[in-house]
Formats: C-alpha cells, sequence, structure tokens
C-alpha cells in the first residue's frame, strides 16, 4: 500500500489530501519565506492517529512536520524536505478547566480564539496568556514555540506556563510529562526530571505534543490603559526598567511609527488591571506620579486624549498593538522577534531604523516586554506579496536584523532557517553537540520537520 492509502486508512479519506490545491496551502506561509512542497496533508483526531502515522513515516523515511495555526511567518511549520504535514487543528477538544487549580487541559489543536470563549462562558474569573497573534493560531503551537501572551509582563512567558504534556515521540511511543505521568493530575510538570524541556523550543524536531496542560490565572474585573511618550530614545532602559521594578502590570508594550505624524514618538502602553476599583485608582497614580518624577521630570508625557478607538485596541484581548505596520502595502507583514537585553534598545532602535530605511519602508515598531525585564523587539516589515523584488526586499531586511539582533547580545525568537544558522554558527560548540546528541536519541530516523535546528557541518 503506497504512502496516501496508508494515510486513509488511518486517518479516514476526509481527512487526507494530496492534491494540488491543499499542497498549495500547506507549501507556503504568511510570511516572506519562499514557498516547499508539502506531499501529503493530514488531521489526525486522536493520539492513536499521530502514533500510526509516525510509525509509517519513521518505517518509511519519509518527513513529518506538525503544524498548528502555521503562523509563525517564519515557515517553521512547512516542510523543508517535502512528505506529511501533519496539520493537528483536528484535535481540538478542550479536556478539563481545573477551576481550583487554575489549568486547562487541551489537544494541540485548540487554538486560542476556543479557548478564549471556552473560559469567558464557562469560566469567568479565569484566563490564558492570549498571545496577539491572529485567533487561529494553537495554544499548544505558541507554547511551544516559548510564545508570550497579554499577561506575559507579570506572569512569564507561555512556555513558562505549561504544567503538563502527552508526547509521540518520532518513534511511535506516548509518553507523559510532569505529574501526569504519576496521576490523573495535570498541575505541574516538576519536582521531576524536568522533560518538558525535550519539546520546548524545538519546533516539532523531537516530537509531537498532542495534549498540554497549560495553567490559567484569575481574571481581574477592572482594566485599563495608560499611554506615556517621549522622544528620548535613550531614556526606553531606564522607563523599562523602572516600571517593571513597581510590578503592578498586566501588560507593557512599545510601540512608534514614522506615520502618521502623531505616532512617530516612542509610546509606552502600559495595561493596568485590578480585582478592586480603588485598587485600579492607585496604581494609575503610582504610574503618573513615576513618570512626572522620572529622569528629572517632564521628559516623558502622559497621553490626556487617547482616541476612544485606541483605547478599545489597547484594552481588547489580545490588544491590536500591530498597528503600527503599514498595512498599505500590499498586505505583506513580517518581523524579526529580537529577544534583548533591555540595554541593547536603543542601539537596535537606531541601527533597526537604518535597516527599515535602506530598503525603502517605514520605520514601525512594536515591543513587547518581557519578565526580566527583557523585551521581544520587533523589526517590523510591511511588503506587497504581488511584488516578487519587495518580498526579497523583506528577506534581506530580516537578514539584516538578525545578525544586528546576534551581534547585540540577543536572540532571535521563532528564527527562519537562516536565523537558525546564524545561531548556531554562534552557539558554543558544546551545547551545538548536545542538541545533536538529543536530536539523534529522540529521532533516529531523522523525520521530525528536517532541516530545522540541523547542525550541518558544524559542532
Ligand atoms: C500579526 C501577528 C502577531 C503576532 N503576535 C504574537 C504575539 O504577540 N505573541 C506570540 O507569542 N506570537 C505572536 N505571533 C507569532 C505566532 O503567530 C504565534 O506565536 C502563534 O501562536 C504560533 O502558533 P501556530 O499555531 O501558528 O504555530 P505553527 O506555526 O503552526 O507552529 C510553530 C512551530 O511549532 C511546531 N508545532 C506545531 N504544533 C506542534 C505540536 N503539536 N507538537 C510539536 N510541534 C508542533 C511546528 O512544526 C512549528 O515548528 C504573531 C504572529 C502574527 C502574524
Amino acid at each position: 500500500m503506497g504512502i496516501y492509502e496508508s494515510l486513509i486508512e488511518i486517518a479516514g479519506r476526509d481527512r487526507v489530501s494530496n492534491g494540488p490545491e491543499e499542497l498549495h496551502f500547506y507549501s507556503r506561509d504568511a510570511g516572506a519565506q519562499p514557498p516547499r512542497s508539502a506531499d501529503y496533508v493530514v488531521l489526525p483526531k486522536t493520539t492513536e492517529e499521530v502514533q500510526k502515522i509516525v510509525v509509517l513515516a519513521s518505517r518509511e523515511k519519509i518527513p513529518l512536520t506538525p503544524m498548528g495555526g502555521g503562523f509563525t511567518l517564519s515557515a517553521l511549520g512547512v516542510p523543508n524536505r517535502g512528505g506529511i504535514v501533519l496539520d493537528m487543528k483536528g484535535m481540538d477538544r478542550i479536556l478539563e478547566v481545573n477551576e481550583m487549580s487554575r489549568y486547562a487541559v487541551i489537544e494541540a489543536g485548540v487554538t486560542q480564539a476556543a479557548l478564549r470563549s471556552y473560559l469567558a462562558k464557562n469560566h469567568p474569573d479565569l484566563q490564558h496568556s492570549t498571545p496577539e497573534a491572529p485567533p487561529a493560531v494553537t495554544v499548544v503551537a505558541n507554547a511551544l514555540i516559548q510564545g508570550h501572551g497579554h499577561i506575559s509582563p507579570r506572569y512569564g512567558v507561555n512556555s513558562d506556563m505549561i504544567t503538563g504534556m502527552e508526547v509521540v515521540l518520532p518513534t511511535g511511543e506516548v509518553c507523559k510529562i510532569g505529574s501526569c505521568s504519576l496521576a490523573p493530575t495535570w498541575f505541574t510538570r516538576g519536582p521531576l526530571p524536568d522533560l518538558a524541556g525535550l519539546f520546548v523550543g524545538w519546533y516539532g524536531t523531537t516530537g509531537i505534543v498532542t495534549k498540554l496542560a497549560m495553567r490559567l490565572y484569575p481574571k481581574p474585573k477592572y482594566r485599563d490603559v495608560f499611554l506615556f511618550s517621549t522622544d528620548e530614545i535613550d531614556l526606553i532602559p531606564d522607563a523599562i526598567a523602572g516600571v517593571t521594578r513597581l510590578d503592578l502590570l498586566e501588560d507593557f508594550f512599545l510601540i512608534t511609527q514614522e506615520k502618521p505624524d502623531w505616532m512617530n514618538h516612542v509610546f509606552f502602553v502600559l495595561i493596568l488591571s485590578a480585582h478592586f476599583e480603588k485598587e485600579l485608582v492607585l496604581k494609575r497614580d503610582i504610574y503618573k506620579e513615576f513618570f512626572r518624577d522620572f529622569a528629572g521630570g517632564g521628559r516623558v508625557q502622559f497621553v490626556e486624549d487617547l482616541h476612544p478607538a485606541l483605547r478599545k485596541r489597547f484594552l481588547d484581548v489580545p490588544p491590536l498593538a500591530a498597528l503600527a505596520a503599514d498595512f498599505r502595502k500590499g498586505g505583506g507583514f513580517e518581523y524579526t522577534g529580537a529577544i534583548l537585553p533591555i540595554d541593547r534598545i536603543p542601539e537596535a532602535w537606531r541601527k533597526g531604523m537604518e535597516i527599515a530605511h535602506r530598503y525603502g519602508m517605514l520605520c514601525s515598531y512594536v515591543h513587547q516586554v518581557l519578565p526580566g525585564p527583557g523585551i521581544m523587539f520587533g523589526f517590523n516589515y510591511s511588503f506587497n506579496r504581488a511584488d516578487e523584488k519587495d518580498i526579497e526586499n523583506a528577506r534581506k531586511a530580516l537578514a539584516e536584523s538578525n545578525t544586528l539582533t546576534y551581534e547585540l547580545g540577543g536572540m532571535v525568537w521563532k528564527g527562519e532557517l537562516g536565523a537558525q544558522e546564524m545561531a548556531m554558527d554562534r552557539m558554543d560548540p558544546n551545547t551545538l553537540r548536545l542538541i545533536t546528541r538529543v536530536k539523534g536519541l529522540l529521532d533516529p530516523a531523522g523525520i521530525m520537520n528536517p532541516g530545522n535546528w540541523d547542525p550541518g557541518g558544524r559542532g
């Protein structure tokens, strides 16, 4: 029996395709990376189906690429060497919400929007950390790529919130990680050897996560947004250090855009939340006072007249902070997500602006403050999807901001193949050898999303 027929036997005719229309979509994503070819697409419904597909792929030595929403923009879920795309969106059940211990157990295809609306309807006092990504992205893939959400400045990046996993290993074995490996409780991944790290940050090269438990958080009743602005880029690190030292925020991001003119400033966007009204009033007063006195006073202004439409966009969950991109330019949007220490921000800011201008783009930034504090410094690029030269420009700009990120001592988050290569070029050789050994141990047939974290001749 051929691969196509075997996949149909496992998952059913309706959930397998090798038709040109489907393969066209699964061979590219919304970012600027060149398309690559998928040979088969399958949407499994159960862990057992995933297991059988993995066994088939391993036996036939055919590449297998897991995919959630496919929205990293860095083509991480687009197969580099053909083979099967395992679209996890068919596994879309929310299996448990534990109100008391505050966690949810979900299948790999549950989208951000699905979990959010399920909680709003059934557990209105709880929330999960929602990334500012399209609603169709999956909670699981976002946690696995170390994404961040609207409460990350307060509670940590989303991979820190994992409390348990079920994984199908590349050999077909199903493995549980955390307390769920001992008992039917998914509330913690320690104290045990922390095996979750074998699957977080690996882009599906070490196994397929079929179920995940994520922490949930209390949902405060009151929320508000404050904007402060300045034109002094060199003040940014101290401002972030000071604001986060107070430890009172739900979310904190920075935006700027060269056009329209009113946006051509550094904006600090502070989202406050509180369980009591007087708590909110206190937090508001504290931040106004902080910026009034900051850096000798008068250098950072409170934005008094925030337009109601903008207010709504910032207070929505997820917020629409990426309004800073130049969407008029043919619909394409890309960014280098640079995870940087905050003292490097002014240099990144100035050099990033030079990169955008060199490629004829407006400079637009959205930066998410992360715990530490660190920052996800978004070097954003807009491009015209219908113009090959423009797409090529976006790729070159990405490569330059990736290089800049590493030169500044940072790391590229969810990097495309080129960014991964740059990381491995700079990596301590023993670390790289360890990565190679772990991959070889878990995936001896080398079938899992090949090309990613591939050391090639290094190490
Ligand atoms: C406009 C915009 C704004 C964004 N803002 C944010 C933001 O604020 N915060 C943020 O974190 N991200 C953001 N993103 C990036 C990205 O969209 C999200 O991180 C998203 O959650 C990724 O999830 P996905 O389901 O699309 O992942 P995919 O692209 O489908 O997968 C990502 C990686 O995980 C692997 N994978 C997928 N499922 C599994 C599985 N079950 N087991 C093992 N490996 C698997 C894939 O092979 C791939 O390597 C943004 C993207 C866009 C387009």
